[in-house]
Formats: structure tokens, C-alpha cells, sequence
């Protein structure tokens, strides 16, 4: 069922106002713009919300089947036959849902709702696969979600300017292949056939994979998406930290996903006898290296903000009970949402190093791992979020994404932005992972309200 011709004469006739409105007077009459495509929405239908939250759980729960663990949770690895069978499930609700199916080079899983203009596309959605030993939520949410988002829209008859599109990421979570974020990486340009000869522990190849998900390695780059292709890609996602729910709040606004830089750095002593080498004489790496790695908490925690900086392990040669360590190998991690505050972090932490390795007479020296650039969330799009949770009557909150994400992939080719619904006790990769359905549901009626938004706004005729 759709709009009768006379409501839907109306939302013309509002959104034109609104496109001059918002041309002359931006900052009181596109407010009043934003309640107008919100209430459209919301005079459709009965009650407060426009999503089936019944419905959402119920497929959750469905997805939730594929790759359980005894202890609760999932193991849905990308790329594992596991993850072949959800996605075969995924790929069902989005024909229920009435969606356009199709799977790009990279695996990615698209499904398209024409718009009634032609126009640029609305792209939102997650991913299904998971860490080893998983939780339910991550991902899965910001998936089914999306689908919950089209299923909604049909119930109600609404039909948008924009084509809108849900897609499925391939494989963010980077356990094969060790790249995270794989799909989204292709779909914005930033990985190429570079990647194909790549093993996973069982000695398949990224090629034999993409063979075995009905895909043509050859044409990777084809999954490409050009820039301007999209209006916006939304991501609902779970906080995967503690701050919504110890500030008891249900939709977190994200300003942007922290980028982050690796570094593995070896401190080189010299290894000898423990009974015999005097204390003063000794070129201990793993003492050295002790220090080091408190040096970094030190260096990260001497200034206010959300920084975080984590060595992850030690490896220790040659690891004996009588033998002083003349080896420490470690990773040094930073993450934040600036940039030039990860450099002078890491520039303290060089000085640190230094000063440590002539005070213990080792040799301590750093060579960069990885490296990957903070993505700011769009103003635009974060300003449908906020109008959408206030439309509803929910408090929000800004947070930065300490996780990687798809998105950050995304705000290389489209205006980005993201939704954060709490995480109970913060906890996340995990079993123990979990989002309560009603703060699921709010996060999916966001969404629904913000691409309702985004699709009044954008591009005015
Ligand atoms: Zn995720």
C-alpha cells in the first residue's frame, strides 16, 4: 500500500519549501524541515515506531543459529562454509523483503529498493561474519537491521527519492587473510588483486574462496564503487565499549572512527648465563622491554582524551628459566580519532625507548606494521541521526568508533555516518556480547528515521 496521491502531493509541496527554506534561512527552517520528514513517517503508521522489533529479534535469533557456540555466541569466520550458509540465509529475507539481489566480485551482498528519482544511492548495512567466539550482535544487528529498515518501509507503502540499497559486507572482521575490513577496502578502491594470492592457515588461497562464494577473482576490481555512485552510507552498529550504558544512554552518535598506527619493535640484548652474569653487566631484553611497554601506557594516559595505546604480547628468545633474555619482540599500537596526536604520542614513546635502552645497555629499534587514517562521520549525515533520535525521544551521545569499521572504508567514497546502540558492560568479541532488543530495535527506528531524512535532504531537486 502506498501513499494516498494527496499525501504524497503534500511531501512534494513540503519538500520544495523546505529546499527554499533551506537555501534562505538554514539554521531555523531546515530544523522544521527535519520534523516534517520525520512526522511524514510517522503519520503512516500506528504508534511511535515504524519497525517490527518482533521481527527483528526473530531473525536475529535465526542468524544467531548459524556458527553457535555451546558457550553462547558465534564462530562465523568470513570466508568458512559456516558464513556461506548465513549468507545464503541473509540473502533470502533481503528477496522476502523485495530487495534486488546481487553479489559483487568481493563477495559483498547488495540488495536494491528503486527510488522514484534518479538519483545517487542510499547504502546502509553490516556485516555477518565474526571473531572466533563472537557475540551475536556485532554486525548482525547493523545487517538484519537494514533489512528490518526495508521491510518496514514496504509494511508502511513509503516509497523514497533515492534507490536505497542494504549491503553486506565480505569478511570485516579480517580473520582469514588477515585483512580486516576486505569488502568494504575493494568496494572503495583501497584493496586490488594485490590480495588474491593470499593463504589463509588451511593453504586456500583469497582466490579459491571468492571461487568457492560463486565470484571471478579476476574481475576483483569490479566491485569497485565510483565515486559519486553514493548519496550516503549509514552504519548501525553496537558501541562494543561502555560508555552509552554507564551514561545510560541509547544512541550514540559516532564523530568519526580513530585511525591507528602498528609498529613492531624488537629490543635487541645480549642472552647469557643467569647464575654467572653480575647484575651490572647484563643486556637484559626483556627487562628493557618491560619498561618500554609501561612507557607507552605512561606516555598515552599523560594527556586528557580518548588515546589508546596497547602492546599485546611479548615474545621472549630464548624463553629459558637460566638464560637472561637476549631477544623481546613486541607490538606497539595507538589509536585516535587526530592524527597528529597518535605522531606525538609515538614521538614521546621513541624518546622513552631511547632513554630506557642506554639505561639497560640494549638496543631497542621499531619498524611499522600497519597504519590506518581516522574517518570522520559527514555533518550531514550525523545531523539525521541526531534529528531522527530526537524525533523519538532519545538522548544522544557523541562517541568516536575505537573499532575498526566498514565505514571508515566508506568516508573515503561517501558522506559516512554511524549509530552506536550500548553494549551491556562494554563487552564485545565475545560470548558474552549483548545488546538488549529494545535498545536493538531503537537503533534500527533510527536508522529507518535518518535515511527517511537523508532521502528529504540530499540532493533537492
Ligand atoms: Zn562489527
Amino acid at each position: 500500500m502506498f501513499v494516498s496521491p494527496t499525501a504524497s502531493q503534500a511531501a512534494k509541496i513540503a519538500r520544495n519549501v523546505c529546499r527554499i527554506a533551506t537555501f534562505l534561512a538554514p539554521a531555523i527552517l531546515w530544523l522544521a524541515c527535519l520534523q516534517r520528514s520525520l512526522s511524514q513517517t510517522q503519520q503512516t503508521g500506528p504508534g511511535k515506531f515504524q519497525i517490527d522489533s518482533q521481527r527483528l529479534q526473530s531473525t536475529l535469533e535465526k542468524l544467531s543459529e548459524f556458527g553457535k557456540n555451546p558457550e553462547g555466541g558465534v564462530t562465523r569466520l568470513g570466508f568458512s562454509e559456516t558464513e556461506l550458509a548465513a549468507r545464503e540465509y541473509v540473502i533470502r529475507l533481503m528477496k522476502q523483503a523485495g530487495l534486488q539481489v546481487r553479489v559483487d566480485p568481493a563477495g559483498n551482498i547488495f540488495g536494491l529498493r528503486p527510488g522514484s528519482d534518479k538519483l545517487p544511492t542510499l547504502l546502509f548495512g553490516s556485516h555477518i561474519d565474526s571473531v572466533l567466539h563472537g557475540g551475536n550482535f556485532d554486525g548482525a544487528l547493523g545487517s538484519l537491521g537494514a533489512i528490518e529498515v526495508i521491510r518496514a518501509l514496504n509494511d508502511r507503502g513509503v516509497k523514497t527519492r533515492h534507490p536505497l540499497e542494504v549491503v553486506i559486507w565480505t569478511n570485516e572482521e579480517g580473520n582469514h587473510f588477515g585483512l580486516t575490513t576486505l569488502g568494504s577496502g575493494v568496494a572503495a578502491g583501497q584493496l586490488g588483486p594485490e590480495i588474491l594470492d593470499r593463504k589463509d592457515d588451511q593453504g586456500l588461497t583469497l582466490a579459491d574462496w571468492l571461487r568457492r562464494y560463486g565470484q571471478d577473482p579476476a574481475r576483483l576490481t569490479d566491485a569497485r564503487i565510483p565515486p559519486g555512485t553514493l548519496a550516503a552510507f549509514v552504519e548501525l552498529h553496537i558501541e562494543q565499549g561502555p560508555n552509552l550504558e554507564e551514561n545510560k544512554i541509547p544512541i550514540g552518535v559516532v564523530q568519526g572512527i580513530v585511525g591507528l598506527k602498528r609498529w613492531m619493535c624488537v629490543a635487541s640484548g645480549f642472552a647469557n648465563h643467569a647464575g654467572t652474569t653480575p647484575m651490572n653487566r647484563r643486556k637484559d631484553a626483556l627487562a628493557a622491554a618491560s619498561r618500554e611497554v609501561l612507557a607507552v601506557r605512561d606516555v598515552v594516559r599523560a594527556e586528557p582524551g580518548r588515546q589508546v595505546g596497547t602492546v599485546g604480547f611479548v615474545k621472549v628468545e630464548p624463553g629459558a628459566v637460566n638464560v637472561i633474555p637476549g631477544r623481546a619482540e613486541f607490538p606497539v599500537e595507538l589509536r585516535d580519532l587526530d592524527t597528529a596526536v597518535i605522531d606525538r604520542m609515538w614521538q614521546r614513546i621513541q624518546e622513552k625507548f631511547k632513554a630506557i635502552d642506554q639505561e639497560e645497555n640494549v638496543q631497542t629499534t621499531c619498524t611499522p606494521l600497519d597504519d590506518a587514517e581516522p574517518a570522520s562521520a559527514d555533518p550531514v549525515v550525523k545531523n539525521a541521526i541526531y534529528a531522527a533520535a530526537k524525533s523519538l525521544g532519545f538522548a544522544t551521545m557523541d562517541l568516536p568508533s575505537g573499532a575498526v569499521q566498514d565505514a571508515q572504508k566508506m568516508a573515503k567514497i561517501a558522506p559516512m555516518g554511524m549509530i552506536f546502540v550500548p553494549s551491556r558492560g562494554g563487552i564485545s568479541h565475545s560470548p558474552k556480547e549483548f545488546t538488549s532488543w529494545p535498545d536493538a530495535a531503537n537503533g534500527v527506528e533510527v536508522l529507518y528515521g535518518a535515511i527517511l531524512v537523508l532521502d528529504a535532504q540530499l540532493n533537492p531537486r
